[in-house]
C-alpha cells in the first residue's frame, strides 16, 4: 500500500504543464480542451491506485456526492468534477509499481484510474456511474493494462491471478466499444466461459454494467435457447452473447445465431477452452467468427506455453500482459500441505479441523471424482454440518440452487469435483481443501482460486497420502513459486520436484486409484454388505417362486 502513496505522492492536480500530457498514444491522443477538465473537485482527489485497498476511501467521496446530489446538483456534474487528467509520468509509475510485465509492439500506457476512461478514451460516463455504483472505484491491475489495450482494438493474451477482476477487464472496454458502433447489427461481442456457472457469473457482471439497458445482452442458457430455436426471439436483437462453446455451436449449425458480425470475441478461462477436451468447440467458435475486424482476447490466470502458442497462431500482433508470477498462485492465499497417511487420515484430518477451529466457514472442498464426492458429502452430512454437493451428475437446476444457497450463508460448507474450479467468484471464501490432489499445477491454481479473491485473505489446504508423490510435485511447485517454503517436506525442496511432460500428461489421465470414504469400520462394513446380499437373494428367490407359480397355471389352462 505504501508503494501507491509513494506513487501517488509527486501527483501534482494543480494546472501545469504536465498535466497536458498526450501520453505519446500509439493511436488516439488527448484534445487540449479535455484536458481543462479539473476543477475545484478535483483537487481534492488523489491519484491512488491501490486497487482493492482504498475503496472505501473514493466511496465516502462518492456518498459525499450523492448527498450533493440531493442538493439538486446535477451528478454528471460531478463525476465531470472528478475527472482529472493522469500524467504520463504517473501511468508508467504505475506500470513499475505493479510489476506488470506487457509486452508486444506499440503498448498503451496503463489507466491509472477509471475516470482516465473519460478523459483518455471519452468513455460514457454512465459506464463510470454504473462502476461506482457498484463499488468499483479503482482499477485492479490487470484492468489498469488490459482495457486500453481493448480499446485500442488490440488483441490480448492476459494472465492475472485468481480474483484479480479480470471479468471487468474485458467486460467494460467490450460495452465501450459496441456503444461506440453502430446499433441493430446483430451480435458484437461475445464471451466464452468453459461452464454454465462461470457464464451465469459473466452474464450478472455484465447486467451491473447495463444497469441501465442501453445495450441487449443474453446468456445462452436453456430458456434462451428454446425462445432462439423456436424463432419467440432472433439473436439479431442482441448486441452481446454470453455462452459455453458447444451450446452455441449447436445455434450456429442450425444457423439460428450468425457470428459473422462479432467484433470482439473473448475467451475466458482460457486454457481450459485450448485443452484438448475444447479445442475442436473453440476453432469452430472461430471460424464461424468470420468478422476481418474481429478482435479477440484470452483471459487466465494460467496459460502455460503451449496454449500462448496457439493464441498467438490465431491473433494478430497481441499484446500480452503478465501481471505477477506467471506459475504462482495468488499471494493472498495462505497455502499448506498436510500429509494424512492414508485415506482414513484425511478425514480425521477434516475432523481434526473441527476441533482446533481451522475449519472456518464458508469452506470449500475439491475431490478428484463423483463418486468420492457424493461419499464425502455423506460423511459430513453425518456429522451435522450444512453442506451440499455440486458434480456434473447433479442437474443445473440443483447446481445452481446450491451456488445460491452457499452465497447466501446458508450453507457452510461446499464438496465439488474440478467443475467448481475455473472462474467462480464465492466472496468471503476462508478456506478451501484439496481433500484429493490436484492432477496438475493449473487445476491446482485455480481450485485454490475460490478464496483470496478481491483482495481479501484465504487459506488453501492440500492432503496427501503415499499414493500422491507425484501429484504433489506440481503443487510444491506452485507453492514454491508463490514464495512458501515452509512444511514443504524436505525432498520437495530440490531439482527432483520437476516432472517430465510425459508424467505430467500421465498423472493427468489416470486418476489415483484411492480407497473408499467412510469411517464406518470394516467388520461394520463386511456385515452391512452380507446383509443386502441376504435380502437381495432373498427377493430373487421370491421372484423366481412367483415365476414358477405362474408358469404352472399356464400350462393347467
Ligand atoms: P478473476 O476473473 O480475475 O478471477 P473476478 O473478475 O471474478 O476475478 O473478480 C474478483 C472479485 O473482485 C469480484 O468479486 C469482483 O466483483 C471484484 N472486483 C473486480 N474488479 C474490482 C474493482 N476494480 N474494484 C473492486 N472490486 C473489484
Ligand atoms: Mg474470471
Amino acid at each position: 500500500m505504501d508503494m501507491f502513496r509513494i506513487l501517488t505522492r509527486g501527483a501534482s492536480l494543480k494546472k501545469c504543464k504536465e498535466i497536458t500530457t498526450d501520453y505519446a498514444l500509439p493511436t488516439q491522443k488527448q484534445s487540449s480542451s479535455e484536458n481543462k477538465k479539473e476543477k475545484s473537485l478535483a483537487q481534492q482527489v488523489e491519484a491512488e491506485v491501490d486497487f482493492f485497498h482504498q475503496r472505501q476511501k473514493k466511496t465516502v467521496k462518492m456518498v459525499e456526492l450523492q448527498q450533493d446530489d440531493e442538493e439538486n446538483e446535477d451528478q454528471e456534474k460531478h463525476i465531470d468534477a472528478l475527472l482529472r487528467i493522469t500524467t504520463e509520468a504517473e501511468a508508467i509509475q504505475l506500470r513499475k509499481s505493479i510489476q506488470s510485465k506487457v509486452s508486444g509492439d506499440d503498448i498503451p500506457l496503463p489507466i491509472c484510474s477509471f475516470e482516465d476512461l473519460i478523459t483518455r478514451f471519452k468513455m460514457d460516463k454512465q459506464l463510470l456511474k454504473n462502476l461506482i455504483d457498484n463499488d468499483f472505484t479503482e482499477p485492479t491491475p490487470i484492468q489498469s493494462e488490459a482495457i486500453p489495450s481493448c480499446l485500442y482494438d488490440r488483441d490480448l493474451i492476459a494472465c492475472a491471478p485468481t480474483g484479480s477482476g479480470k471479468t471487468l477487464a474485458f467486460l467494460i472496454p467490450m460495452i465501450q466499444k459496441i456503444k461506440e458502433t453502430k446499433k441493430n447489427h446483430g451480435v458484437r461481442g461475445l464471451i466464452i466461459s468453459p461452464t454454465k456457472e462461470l457464464a451465469v457469473q459473466i452474464y450478472n457482471e455484465l447486467t451491473k454494467l447495463n444497469k441501465n439497458k442501453s445495450l441487449q445482452i443474453a446468456n445462452l442458457n436453456k430458456s434462451i435457447t428454446g425462445k432462439l430455436r423456436n424463432k419467440i426471439i432472433s439473436s439479431k436483437k442482441f448486441d452481446i452473447i454470453v455462452s459455453t462453446p458447444l451450446r452455441l455451436i449447436e445455434l450456429v449449425k442450425s444457423e439460428i445465431i450468425d457470428l459473422g458480425t462479432v467484433e470482439q470475441l473473448v475467451f475466458d478461462e482460457a486454457d481450459k477452452l485450448f485443452d484438448s477436451n475444447f479445442v475442436e468447440q473453440t476453432d469452430n467458435i472461430l471460424t464461424a467468427c468470420s468478422n476481418p475486424k474481429l478482435r479477440k482476447s484470452i483471459f487466465s490466470a494460467t496459460i502455460t506455453s503451449s496454449v500462448e502458442e496457439i493464441a498467438q497462431s490465431i491473433m494478430d500482433s497481441p499484446v500480452r500482459i503478465i501481471i505477477g508470477h506467471k506459475e504462482a498462485a495468488n499471494s493472498n492465499i495462505e497455502q499448506k500441505l498436510v500429509y494424512c497417511g492414508n485415506e482414513h487420515g484425511k478425514l480425521l484430518a477434516i475432523r481434526d479441523m473441527f476441533q482446533n477451529g481451522e475449519f472456518k466457514p464458508p469452506v470449500i472442498i475439491f475431490l478428484q471424482s463423483i463418486a468420492r464426492a457424493k461419499a464425502l458429502f455423506h460423511e459430513l452430512l453425518y456429522d451435522k454440518m450444512t453442506v451440499d454437493v455440486i458434480h456434473a451428475e447433479r442437474t443445473q437446476k440443483q447446481r445452481e440452487m446450491t451456488i445460491d444457497k452457499f452465497r447466501s450463508g446458508e450453507l457452510w460448507c461446499l464438496i465439488c469435483t474440478d467443475v467448481l474450479a475455473r472462474g467462480i467468484d464465492f466472496k468471503g471464501i476462508n478456506l478451501v481443501i484439496n481433500y484429493d490432489v490436484p492432477t496438475s499445477a493449473q487445476a491446482y491454481v485455480h481450485r485454490i482460486g475460490r478464496t483470496g479473491r478481491g483482495g481479501r485473505a484465504g487459506k488453501a489446504i492440500t492432503f496427501y497420502t503415499k499414493e500422491d508423490t507425484m501429484a504433489i510435485k506440481s503443487v510444491a511447485n506452485v507453492m514454491k513459486q508463490s514464495g512458501v517454503t515452509d512444511g514443504l517436506a524436505e525432498w520437495m525442496q530440490g531439482d527432483m520436484v520437476k516432472l517430465s511432460k510425459r508424467e505430467k500428461k500421465e498423472i493427468k489421465k489416470k486418476p489415483i486409484d484411492r480407497k473408499n470414504i467412510s469411517t464406518v469400520p470394516g467388520v461394520v462394513r463386511k456385515k452391512r454388505n452380507n446383509r443386502k446380499e441376504m435380502i437381495d437373494a432373498s427377493k430373487k428367490r421370491k421372484v423366481m417362486a412367483a415365476d414358477a407359480t405362474s408358469n404352472d397355471t399356464t400350462e393347467e389352462q
